[in-house]
């Protein structure tokens, strides 16, 4: 079949026969882009494309058959109104006029109540198109004056971390690589959540490269690597530390880069002589051969690149752990190499797009207080919160299965006075506690434009069939929300269609719209050439990689990388009660809660279960089988144990992502999980938390 017209207008072909671009909406730094084939209306096939460069030709087994998903007989296909109990499901179906009518009543009331900050949003990347994800959602709340929400439930305090020493600098393009000779992937699990990502390490082993992974739970991609160290959860500022002393000690410091290139060099060697190798190593619980080998590799096997997940930046002390990391490449002298370095979020990249136009700040009323999406049970039940929250809107998110410390959510969200709306595809847990659920389009059915938080391309998603049922696009329903709520702003008219204009007439020169329209995808050109850094060009406040940060300095924190220690996880008095540490990774096929009810990935991955290092089950006289209960102050879950190496001693590794109808007693991991959040980045610790376990 042949690629749409080069004008980009949707190719068509005999017979009814269509292919169409899209844009994967995924939380998945991936960002694939697909062909959708259409026939006589109806999507036939999906297919990853083999032009793009980061795609290449193949979806994920979270995605391959989306049209399976569409066309779910599970799926949402007309607006509710609830019937039953908060959170069992009854509901009636309604007309749009009336669930319309029902939600914008339960918002003008709690406003004419509670005043408008009582009305929270919550919404995360469900989707990532710039247009469904917000925009018109981000309009509506600005011109209510609803309470604004703090989205920092990912990967903020990384950024937070890694932006101190490098600033908003462009990292390691990941088309260069598979120039690298050593790739140390930390805190990461890409064959399984970043599977085109992944790709490009393999092109590199391929090339003889050696890939080190650094994660306490012995992942797919730790089980293929060639090396895998298993820090104690928390610990990974401790083992960045170790490796930058232990470059010193070998005499391998690239003293000259640093000089030229980062400030701070002299205060860091002095700084390290509080950290010799030892003291580290009995910190992370890794050899000190082991790092003093690893630093070595670093340091001499160039291009070496380190790569940073998500997973080990959810803990008190992570943002200052990733600032650390941060600054191994530059003692290493990793960025002379061309696909050396490090790389996180690129945030050149994904800051490069100027959504202002979409959001409309202008239309803000009032200055209304943030409330943080980690800390939703506390927003939901604090008795003393001024004014109390009294209306909900959902969308692109669904906090009663991820948020943390879910039980306080769970009590939240049943609260009689609450009124909540739910924009979904799927009758979800968090849909479960809806007055009315307002079932929205999927990525077929509307326009959108796409970022991606893994690489450099903008994807324009465009619509290939009409919506199934009644399935409205989440702006369609802000605008006639915002039309019951008499929000006459000429900004509520505008179509999908302007506001993409809008944004692409407002992009920097970094982005070619005629390429996007095209193509269906264009690469943000960010200046950076195959050295971004060879000759430092830092975003710092200095301009220099900041081995020291005085913007630090400034917030009465250390300027100079330190051991900053796990909370919960560093709480010794606590551990004698509550021994081992709990991780909550991603599974292989659902991303987050999204995929845990497809049929296929469902049958893949049947049931929730539990990781638990045989020397941590023997004691507890538990058995590879068994059920047991895992718990902390906050609540407990119950479901299937797997005795297996696969966990470290002392840790208990609980796959998230299952719904909470799929465990006994409808509570998932995350009622274990603390709402405690980072100083810098105020992101969420999931992974700062201790359990204990038991046999049932
Ligand atoms: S979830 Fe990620 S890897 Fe899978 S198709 Fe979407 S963007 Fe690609």
């Amino acid at each position: 079949m042949d690629e749409p017209s080069a004008d980009g207008a949707r190719q068509r072909y005999d017979r009814g026969m269509a292919l169409v671009r899209g844009a994967c909406p995924h939380d998945c730094p991936d960002t694939c882009a697909f062909h959708a084939t259409v026939e006589d209306g109806r999507a036939t096939k999906l297919a990853g494309r083999a032009d793009h460069p980061i795609t290449a030709g193949f979806l994920c087994g979270k995605v391959s058959d989306y049209l399976e998903r569409v066309y779910s007989p599970e799926r949402l296909l007309h607006p509710l109104i609830r019937t039953g109990a908060k959170g069992s499901g009854a509901f009636r179906e309604a007309t749009w006029d009336e669930a319309l009518d029902v939600a914008a009543a339960g918002i003008a009331q709690t406003i004419e109540r509670h005043g408008p900050e009582s009305v929270l949003p919550y919404s995360y990347l469900g989707t990532m198109g710039v247009l469904q994800g917000g925009a018109m959602a981000d309009r509506f709340m600005s011109a209510i004056g609803a309470s604004g929400l703090v989205r920092t439930i990912c990967a903020s305090a990384g950024a937070a971390g890694v932006g101190i020493a490098t600033g908003q600098s462009p990292e390691v393009d990941p088309e260069e690589w598979p120039r690298a000779k050593l790739i140390v992937c930390w805190g990461w699990n890409p064959m399984s959540t970043a599977p085109h990502l992944w790709r490009l390490i393999t092109l590199a082993r391929r090339d003889g490269a050696k890939l080190v992974v650094i994660d306490p739970f012995r992942s797919r991609t730790a089980r293929v690597a060639d090396q895998h160290l298993t820090p104690l959860p928390g610990t990974d500022g401790a083992l960045a530390l170790g490796i930058l002393r232990a470059l010193l000690d070998a005499g391998l410091a690239d003293e000259e880069w640093c000089r030229a290139n980062a400030v701070g060099y002299d205060e860091l060697v002095e700084r390290l002589g509080d950290y010799p190798v030892e003291r580290c190593a009995a910190l992370c619980d890794i050899g000190a051969d082991v790092i003093r080998t690893l630093a070595h590799e670093i340091a001499t096997v160039q291009p070496s690149l380190i790569r940073l997940g998500v997973g080990a930046q959810r803990h008190a002390g992570a943002p200052i752990a990733y600032r650390t990391v941060a600054c191994i490449p530059a003692l290493a002298g990793s960025w002379r190499h061309r696909g050396g370095g490090l790389s996180y979020i690129p945030r050149a990249a994904t800051n490069a797009l100027d959504t202002g136009v979409l959001q409309r700040p202008a239309l803000q009323r009032g200055t209304p207080r943030s409330l943080n999406m980690s800390q939703l049970g506390e927003a939901l039940t604090d008795p003393d919160l001024s004014p109390p929250v009294t209306s909900l809107v959902v969308w692109a998110s669904n906090p009663a299965a991820v948020a943390p410390d879910q039980a306080q959510v769970l009590r939240g969200l049943a609260r009689d006075d609450l009124h909540t709306v739910v924009l979904e595809h799927y009758l979800t847990d968090t849909a479960r506690f809806a007055d009315v659920v307002l079932p929205a389009t999927m990525q077929l059915e509307h326009l959108d434009l796409h970022w991606s938080w893994g690489h450099h391309y903008l994807t324009l998603n465009e619509p290939a069939i009409e919506p199934v049922g009644e399935c409205l696009p989440n702006s369609e329903i802000f605008r006639r929300l915002a039309a019951r709520l008499g929000l006459d702003d000429p900004a509520f008219r505008e179509t999908d269609e302007q506001m993409l204009e809008a944004v692409l007439a407002a992009a920097p020169e970094s982005i070619d719209p005629a390429d996007l329209r095209a193509r269906g995808f264009t690469k943000i050109d960010l200046g950076q050439g195959p050295l971004p850094h060879a000759a430092g060009g830092f975003r710092t406040p200095s301009g220099k990689l900041e081995l020291l940060a005085a913007a630090l300095g400034d917030q009465g924190i250390d300027p100079l990388p330190h051991y900053h220690p796990p909370a919960e996880v560093a709480d010794e008095a606590l551990a004698e009660r509550l021994p081992l540490a709990l991780l909550t990774p991603k599974t292989h096929l659902f991303l987050n809660s999204t995929f845990a009810n497809g049929v296929r990935q469902h049958a893949a991955q049947p049931e929730p279960m539990v990781y638990l290092n045989a020397a941590d089950a023997g004691p507890r006289g538990i058995a590879d089988g068994d059920r047991v209960r895992v718990a902390n102050d906050r609540g407990a879950f119950q479901c299937r144990v797997v005795v297996s190496d696969e966990a470290r001693p002392g840790v208990v590794v609980a796959p998230m992502g299952w719904w909470n109808t799929d465990y006994e007693g409808g509570v998932s991991p995350q009622v274990a999980t603390p709402q405690l959040l980072t100083r810098l980045g105020e992101a969420p610790t999931f992974n700062d938390c201790r359990v204990e376990v038991a046999r049932v």
